[in-house]
């Protein structure tokens, strides 16, 4: 990889774990994040945040900054920038990978409710009829939750969310990982009928789901957006691999 400069456009484990390792291994990496929460973790390499200002804006700093690959490790719900990114290495030439852990899938005793947006979340805990629901899709696009006024909702999330017009909410301030035994105990102290989650993946949060399984919780499930048609990865491993043998 040498003579290369790997753009990782951050905001998951993935790319931090991803950045640690090309930065030890002696590559020149430059890390983006959007900038939206306060990160408490180091990341490896040069590290820039906030927007450039759409695909365009990103092609231009792939042009100006020499960038030689390109690497989309975003969040599996961030829904614009892996369509930018194909747009940029489209317009600029270069290659680029997106780095996407796999999804969760539904085991043996799970109560699980597939939605396609955070719009159906709600409108499935009306159907179910949930009265104290545990809320862990983030502090955006609360709106559709708002207009359950019947509802008691737990709201966890890394930023303090704009709860003002929620009839019922009280909020959780807390940042994964998280345990079994804390996600049980939140599940049972609260009485929660219904938790909504979206289909991040990974390890970090996923211990409500066995807490949820355990004491027969309904999770309202909401799946993933689509994504452009590019080369994709679901491991650091393979990402780093084809740094290394693509040309
Ligand atoms: P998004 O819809 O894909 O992106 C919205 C805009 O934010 C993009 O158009 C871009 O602005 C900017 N942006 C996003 N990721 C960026 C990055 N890594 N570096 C620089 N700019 C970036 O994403 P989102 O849902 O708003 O999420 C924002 C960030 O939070 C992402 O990095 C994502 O990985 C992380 N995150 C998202 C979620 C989620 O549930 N959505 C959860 C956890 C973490 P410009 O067009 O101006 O370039």
């Amino acid at each position: 990889m040498s003579g290369s400069r790997v753009l990782v456009l951050a905001g998951t484990t993935e790319a931090r774990l991803l950045a640690g390792r090309l930065v030890g291994s002696g590559s020149d990496v430059v890390v983006s994040l959007a900038g939206r929460t306060t990160s408490t973790e180091v990341l490896a390499g040069e590290v820039r945040s906030g927007g450039f200002g759409g695909a365009s804006g990103l092609a231009r700093f792939v042009r100006e900054r020499g960038i030689t690959a390109v690497v989309c490790a975003t969040h599996p719900f961030a829904a614009l920038m892996p369509f930018n990114a194909a747009d940029a290495c489209a317009r600029t030439g270069t290659p680029l990978l997106r780095l996407l852990r796999p999804a969760w899938t539904a085991v043996a005793g799970d109560r699980w409710i597939p939605v396609d947006d955070l719009e159906h979340a709600a409108r499935a805990l009306e159907v179910l009829g949930a009265r104290r629901v545990l809320l862990t899709t983030g502090r955006q696009e609360l709106g559709p939750f708002a207009r359950l006024g019947h509802v008691e909702f737990t709201i966890r999330s890394i930023e303090p969310p704009d709860i003002s017009a929620f009839t019922h909410a009280s909020v959780l301030l807390e940042r994964g990982p998280f345990t079994l035994e804390s996600e049980r105990q939140l599940l049972v102290d609260r009485s929660i009928d219904a938790v909504v989650s979206k289909n991040s993946g990974g390890t970090a949060t996923a211990a409500k789901l066995d807490a949820a399984r355990e004491t027969a919780t309904t999770v309202v499930m909401v799946e993933r957006p689509a994504g452009p048609r590019v080369h994709t990865v679901e491991s650091v491993d393979d990402a780093v691999r084809w740094l290394t043998t693509s040309p």
